[in-house]
């Protein structure tokens, strides 16, 4: 096999070098003979710790369906993807060479008639520890709750389960080696999730000053889906005749988004991008979240670090590109730190030593 030679600054360090491909992984060595594939900026592969390979606005998608979800976000850069859960079982995504490189957490789980239909595992607070448990064994690490959404009797936005039942559910997930995430618009649902130690929360839209603290301590990450609490105002003006404590709560959540995300971040909170391709998003857009992060007040190099070096290191990973690292980075023509933007045009995607892009 001819060894590939990529050169030009490689981050997060951007220090200038010539870095070969051999067998699917990344040497410094030189390598005579090596064909030159790409010169760049050349960026560990990028994470897109939110998303939904399988999923689409009424539920599970064709496995065909599923795979161009794959290779959209592929080709956007994306070769590393947390799964935030689907109706699909996507384990054979796993066995191809030529997708990114996926973590599910199988199949969501939510209160009763209380999420998306066909999306969820939905069961009632005495079901949700049996329910955790088996998507625990079914998935790669990760077990994602619905914390909160539309009670329709209530007319308004409430947690999904009391919190004593969050906080055994969350045990349980912890006992068979899983870490635990939620869907979490609203505030109400925070301070138990967080007091019971969950790992993650997804959206995070109900943040405050006195939850970002605790959260920053006891190391839960944040994953603000900047893109898809932006559609707040038309959830809101679709719900406003029936359920108006609802539109008035959705509205009130993205006037304060800004604060609460940047609240998280000036605590200390890590934050990952995640596009949340898959239900109302569409895939192959995470360099527009990259863009969200920063527009709505991250530094450069925090959003685009937190889709690939430090996203990768937190899923276990490498999160630069060492010696002998798995070959899987995005080169682009143009400083991504410099202009975020170049970022909606890879010049090369590079996986497992593959030029896929
Ligand atoms: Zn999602």
């Amino acid at each position: 096999m001819v060894a590939l030679k990529f050169s030009g600054p490689v981050l997060p360090d951007g220090e200038s070098r010539e870095l070969y491909v051999v067998d699917g992984r990344v040497t410094y060595e030189r390598q005579p003979g090596a064909e030159t594939a790409a010169t760049g900026w050349i960026v560990p592969g990028l994470v897109d710790a939110h998303c939904h390979i399988g999923l689409g606005a009424d539920g599970a998608v064709p496995a065909e369906v599923a795979e161009q979800q794959a290779v959209a976000d592929r080709d956007g850069g994306a070769l590393l993807l947390r799964d935030c859960g689907s109706p699909l079982d996507t384990r054979w995504v796993q066995e191809r060479e030529d997708l990114p490189r996926l973590i599910r957490a199988a199949r969501h789980i939510a209160r009763t008639r209380r999420y998306m239909r066909n999306y969820a595992e939905e069961v009632e607070p005495a079901g949700l520890a049996a329910a955790v448990a088996e998507q625990a064994q079914r998935g790669d690490g990760w077990v994602k709750l619905v914390g909160d959404w539309i009670d329709r009797d209530a007319g308004d936005l409430l947690p999904s389960f009391p919190a004593e039942d969050f906080a055994a559910a969350i045990k349980v997930a912890h006992d068979h080696g899983a870490k635990v995430t939620a869907h979490c618009f609203s505030h109400d649902v925070l301070p138990g999730l967080i007091e019971a130690g969950i790992d993650c929360i997804e959206h995070g839209t109900g943040l405050t000053p006195d939850l970002v603290e605790p959260m920053a301590e006891k190391g839960i990450a944040l994953v603000p889906t900047v893109l898809q609490t932006a559609i707040f105002p038309d959830l809101a003006a679709q719900a406003l005749p029936k359920f108006p404590d609802y539109a008035a709560t959705m509205t009130d959540l993205h006037r304060r988004r800004r604060d609460a995300i940047m609240s998280a971040f000036e605590a200390g909170v890590a934050l990952y991008a995640g596009s949340d391709g898959g239900g109302n998003q569409r895939h192959g857009i995470l360099h527009e979240e990259v863009l969200a992060l920063h527009a709505i007040g991250l530094p450069a190099e925090v959003a685009l670090g937190a889709a690939s070096w430090r996203a990768r290191e937190w899923l276990g990973w490498n999160a630069g590109l060492g010696e002998g690292d798995p070959a899987d980075f995005v080169v682009y023509a143009a400083d991504p730190l410099a202009d975020l933007s170049v970022l909606a045009r890879p010049a090369a995607v590079v996986l497992r030593g593959n030029v896929v892009a």
